[in-house]
């Protein structure tokens, strides 16, 4: 098998994102996380250098400048994430899988980059309410932060069409063993 290879995950905020690629981290050992780099401030739990290497405004500027990224995108107002390429080669180096979780701008951009060398997969909501529940009951966003994740679920999910495979994210468990035969299926091509 061919291990240069990523699985890239999209989804509006909320939608299960994290939470699926967790267990699939799990599951599968040659699967290992791109982390990203961001201008937000960790949540409680959340680990610089695990999570995301968290940076300032200004760092991350720098580092746009500088040309470290492969992808940025200024998510929500004042918040910026990126890909940096180093991530690609620090994965791929040691022979594994690269596994993204990326807004649905960032997905479209890497799915291109990487061509069939990438499987792109859309976790679709059940419906927006659950959205917006799942956001609130998450309890990590101020209500602020909740309305401009929620103002740009719309068109995102409208995107949905543009990726490889949608997958419903309503029983977590079915969503995860849909998401691992996709990728069986997927890895063993
Ligand atoms: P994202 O990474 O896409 O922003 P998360 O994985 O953080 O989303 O999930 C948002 C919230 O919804 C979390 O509190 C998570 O525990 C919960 N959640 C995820 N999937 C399900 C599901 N299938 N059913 C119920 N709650 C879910
Ligand atoms: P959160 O703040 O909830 O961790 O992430 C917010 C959004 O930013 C999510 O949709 C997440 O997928 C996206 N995101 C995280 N890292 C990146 C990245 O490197 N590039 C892009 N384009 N989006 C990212």
């Amino acid at each position: 098998m061919d291990n240069r290879k990523a699985i890239l995950f999209s989804a509006p905020s909320g939608s299960g994102k994290t939470t699926i690629i967790k267990q699939l981290l799990q599951y599968f050992n040659c699967f290992e996380f791109s982390i990203s780099a961001t201008s937000r401030k960790p949540r409680q739990g959340e680990v610089d250098g695990k999570d995301y290497y968290f940076l300032s405004t200004e760092a991350f500027k720098q580092r746009v400048q500088q040309g470290d990224f492969l992808e940025w995108e200024e998510v929500y107002e004042g918040t910026c994430y990126g890909t940096l390429k180093s991530e690609i080669n620090r994965i791929w180096d040691k022979g594994n899988v690269i596994i993204f979780d990326v807004d649905v701008n960032g997905g479209m951009n890497l799915k291109k980059y990487f061509g069939d060398s990438a499987l792109a997969i859309f976790v679709m909501p059940p419906s927006v309410e659950v959205l917006e529940q799942r956001l609130r009951s998450r309890g990590t966003e101020s209500e602020e932060a909740i309305i401009k994740r929620l103002g740009r679920s719309a068109a995102e999910l409208r995107e949905s069409d543009k990726f490889d495979v949608t997958v419903i994210n309503d029983n977590l468990q079915e969503a995860v063993e849909k998401t691992k035969n996709i990728i069986k299926n997927y890895l063993e091509d």
